[in-house]
């Protein structure tokens, strides 16, 4: 089938009208009810987190909402993340499978542990870690997957589970992108022993920073809630600083708490919002040539965080980089290659530099490109799109429209058509 961009008109990359005639839909994220929660939490009279209500509150809410017997507040996704890997008992020279394409605060902790992260390799329309990578990169010294959930599409977490329970791993999922996805109807998070999630200010919800770790085992529990707070234990009213293991400060106020409760109760409505838009978004792009849609996780309900799809520069003759910016000519919110390279490629890994001095156990182990060759490809065809709830009818026409009208121009351009 030939398609001419004529039936498209010029795309404003090569002086035609932008398909997005109307901005695209916004709304206020904070209001009336982040504000009340606020001067609740103010006239307390106190913005620590055990002299008040809201962190607690929140807290009850967040893990009613997942459907998790605890969650625990903390400062941040990162704080999260560290928090897991403290009360999993993670401790120097082991060694943390996990993905190359992810936020550094998935991988910081991982180093402030005094660990090894190990990368491996991802499903190439899923965005997520491989099962049979990560059995492959396992080793006596593995102690733990730190699966990440990109884009708030669950990974293949009943094969991760499997694999963690056959080498008898620690299973931490990464929710920070995956606020209500749902993984065989279930929240994620509630697959690994702990799941983390981000209510930093370009998630789904957010709080300004702020973090949350929810979990089923009451031991953990009990484990995150020192590992959060310096190892004091706060139970009962009286604090013992009798500190028993490394614990950062990583509390969230009461300040943080009172929004980050106000936004939970808005959450499912967000989520069903995005799931709608972008369902209706994938749908309509099927038939596309030359772009690679994303794939949905069997038994995952995703909740679009980025809409993320791969170029196929041998049949647009364009890289993404091109085709973004030509998305970006129609008035489209779009970005290529999202982290740029894998985070092994980072100057961190090849240079072995987190420290100034002093030998921390990654120095022995070699990063650098060609490590993840899926992954490398993902980073060099994607194309993200951002995603807002407000998004309409008309958002949603407009976006079709232009995906269309530059792939098919494209396409036509590297068929050797008239410029
Ligand atoms: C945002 C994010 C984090 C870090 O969260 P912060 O709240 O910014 O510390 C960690 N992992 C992933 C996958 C993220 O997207």
């Amino acid at each position: 089938m030939t398609i001419t961009s004529l039936e498209y008109g010029v795309p404003a990359v090569a002086g035609g009208t932008p398909a997005k005639t109307t901005p695209y839909t916004k709304e206020q994220r904070y209001g009336e009810a982040e504000l009340q929660q606020l001067r609740e939490a103010l006239e307390q009279g106190t913005l620590f987190y055990t002299g008040g209500r809201k962190v607690r509150d929140f807290e009850a809410a967040f893990a009613n909402l997942c459907g998790a017997d605890h969650a625990i507040a903390c400062s941040s996704g990162t704080a999260g993340i560290h928090a897991t890997l403290i009360a999993g008992g993670i401790s120097p020279g082991d060694e943390v499978i996990t993905s190359p394409i992810t936020d550094m605060g998935s991988i910081v902790p991982i180093l402030y542990q005094g660990a090894v992260p190990v990368f491996a390799d991802l499903e190439p329309h899923t965005y997520n870690l491989a099962p049979g990578a990560v059995e492959a990169a396992i080793t006596p010294y593995t102690c733990a997957i730190l699966a990440i959930h990109l884009f708030g599409n669950a990974c293949n977490l009943q094969a991760l589970s499997e694999i963690a329970e056959r080498h008898n791993l620690l299973l931490i999922e990464d929710c920070a992108q995956a606020h209500g996805c749902l993984y065989q109807g279930r929240a994620v998070g509630n697959w690994g022993r702990m799941g983390c999630y981000s209510f930093n200010e370009f998630k789904h919800v957010a709080c300004g920073d702020g973090g949350i770790v929810i979990t089923n085992d009451a031991e953990s529990a009990r484990k995150l809630r020192l590992a959060t707070d310096k190892c004091y234990n706060r139970e009962a009213g009286a604090t013992s600083r009798q500190a028993t293991f490394l614990a950062n400060n990583y509390r969230m106020t009461e300040l943080q708490g009172a929004v980050a409760l106000a936004q939970t109760s808005k959450l499912n409505d967000i989520v069903q919002r995005r799931r709608n838009w972008c369902g209706q978004l994938l749908e309509a792009l099927k038939d596309v040539p030359g772009i690679a849609l994303p794939e949905i996780t069997a038994g995952c309900d995703p909740s679009w965080w980025y809409f993320a799809l791969r170029v196929e520069p041998a049949v647009l003759g364009a890289d993404a980089a091109t085709f973004a910016s030509a998305l970006r000519a129609e008035g489209l919110p779009v970005a290529a290659n999202y982290i740029g390279q894998g985070i092994y490629e980072y100057p961190i890994f090849t240079q072995h530099s987190a420290f100034e001095r002093g030998e921390h156990p990654y120095c022995r182990y070699a990063y650098g490109p060609g490590l993840c060759p899926t992954a490398e490809a993902i980073l060099d065809t994607i194309v993200m799109l951002t995603v807002r709830e407000a998004y309409t009818q008309t958002d949603l026409e407009e976006t079709v429209y232009a995906i269309r009208r530059v792939a098919a121009w494209f396409q036509q351009q590297s068929q050797g058509g008239v410029a």
